[in-house]
């Protein structure tokens, strides 16, 4: 059991989630930790299944790493299928590409389907090239995906600069079926969803301790048939598999409220939502109204332990990035904020059943939206239906490059940071 301290949170803040806490002993089928994607989706998908559902979340809905995205809803979140495909076979890699495709394509009908505000905006996904070696590479992923049945888009270096208003990329290439959203308000309209499913939903409620089917919150203790652990890149805090996820961090600063002018100087035909290939990636997009949120890490930080809140030189260097690539263009950036995801060594989710207790079950590591939410169906799938065509490739105790003995040596963070390495080299620009 870990020890339990104050939220480290804006108790003004808090209130308006209007939580209901867990202030009572609960018998339950399925029981979910974490409000996040993954949390949230696998609670729709057990209840689909008329399964009683209790999800306890130790702050609000979103207020982990969903709720503080980008909100891009692509299939290539940190791995392109050409990366997946290094890795597998290309037939996994096919049914890995559609199965996240289907993660995305399940928020798009619950969003569609039940009316969700969250400011959708149906742009595209862009990947671009930072240098010539990616530019090839991106060739090939882009007659992958086509290949797959997917629409894309793919553009040399002259035809770029009429797409994005810059002339500092060498070409790229684009995943159709994407589009943008606000990952805070995609949480809490699912969570009013949830509620009309009778999905008991208990918010500044954190577990404390997880043994067998039991779940000991401050207030009351929850037994289950089924434990769905969402909590990524907290696991390691219940010392579950601890030496297989660390975490990442990224900031997003969003600009000022621009005018169409501005945003058409950005793209000239039609917005999109850009990624780059530099190894620490940059990314941006318009929003719904019509300001620019623009994300990345830095080297420094980038493994740091603690989220590092207000950081100038997080700032800089995103901001930097922006008026290099568009000289032109002056904007002022109004917000600044981090978040931090939970990542394996290989960059793969880590999803699937403890080994003592089959009943529990980790998804953790997702770093993705799409992929979380596929990995909420397939636990589902997994626990009651037993689907099991994919649980090699996510397994929990899956080996690496760096394990064990040598992982010990090099420690935690180097041990990340070098298999995180080797598994980037295909699409990565240095
Ligand atoms: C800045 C940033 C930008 C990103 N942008 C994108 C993007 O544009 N597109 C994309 O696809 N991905 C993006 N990601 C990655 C994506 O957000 C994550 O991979 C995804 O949200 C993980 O979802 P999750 O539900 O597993 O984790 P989380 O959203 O972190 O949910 C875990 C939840 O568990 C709760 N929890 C933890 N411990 C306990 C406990 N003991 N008891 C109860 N509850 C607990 C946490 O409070 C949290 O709410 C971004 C991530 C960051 C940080």
């Amino acid at each position: 059991m870990f020890q339990y301290q104050p939220n480290d949170q804006n108790y003004w803040n808090i209130c308006c989630h209007k939580a209901t806490k867990c202030t009572q002993d609960i018998n339950t089928q399925v029981a979910i930790i974490g409000g996040g994607i993954a949390g949230l989706s696998a609670a729709q998908a057990f209840a689909a299944k008329g399964k009683k559902v209790t999800l306890l979340e130790q702050y609000y809905c979103g207020s982990g790493a969903t709720g503080k995205a980008g909100g891009f809803i692509t299939p290539n979140a940190e791995l392109s299928f050409l990366d997946i495909s290094h890795k597998k076979d290309i037939n996994a890699a096919k049914n890995i590409w559609n199965f996240i495709n289907n993660g995305l394509e399940k928020i798009r009908s619950n969003i569609s389907n039940n009316g969700f505000s969250c400011n959708y905006k149906n742009d595209p996904g862009l990947f671009v090239a930072t240098c010539n070696r990616t530019l090839k590479n991106l060739l090939k992923e882009y007659e992958h995906i086509q290949k797959l049945g997917y629409s894309s888009d793919f553009f040399d270096a002259q035809q770029i600069q009429s797409i994005i208003g810059t002339k500092d990329y060498y070409g790229g290439m684009t995943y159709n079926n994407s589009f943008g959203i606000n990952t805070h308000a995609y949480c809490q309209e699912l969570k009013k969803y949830l509620i009309t499913q009778d999905v008991d939903i208990f918010e500044e409620s954190p577990v404390l301790s997880i043994d067998n089917h039991t779940l000991t919150t401050p207030h009351a203790k929850i037994t289950a048939d089924f434990i769905i652990v969402c909590v990524d890149k907290f696991l390691p805090k219940f010392n579950i598999l601890p030496e297989k996820i660390h975490h990442i961090q990224n900031f997003v600063i969003i600009s000022e409220q621009l005018t169409d002018q501005i945003i058409q100087k950005i793209f000239p035909q039609k917005s999109y939502m850009v990624w780059d290939s530099h190894l620490i990636y940059n990314y941006f997009r318009p929003t719904h109204d019509n300001r620019i949120i623009l994300g990345g890490g830095d080297l420094i930080s980038i493994y740091s332990t603690e989220e590092k809140h207000n950081y100038i030189r997080g700032y800089k260097k995103l901001a930097n990035y922006f008026s290099k690539t568009f000289p032109q263009i002056k904007i002022n950036f109004e917000y600044q904020w981090p978040g931090q995801i939970g990542i394996s060594k290989d960059l793969g989710p880590i999803a699937g059943p403890d080994k003592k207790y089959p009943h529990i079950y980790y998804i953790t590591g997702s770093a993705g939206l799409s992929i979380a939410t596929a990995l909420a169906t397939y636990s589902q799938e997994h626990l009651l239906e037993n689907r099991r065509d994919l649980d090699k490739y996510f397994d929990p105790y899956r080996k690496y490059f760096i394990n064990g003995i040598t992982q010990k040596l090099l420690g935690k963070k180097l041990s990340f940071a070098l298999n995180n390495f080797m598994v980037q080299q295909t699409l990565g620009c240095f």
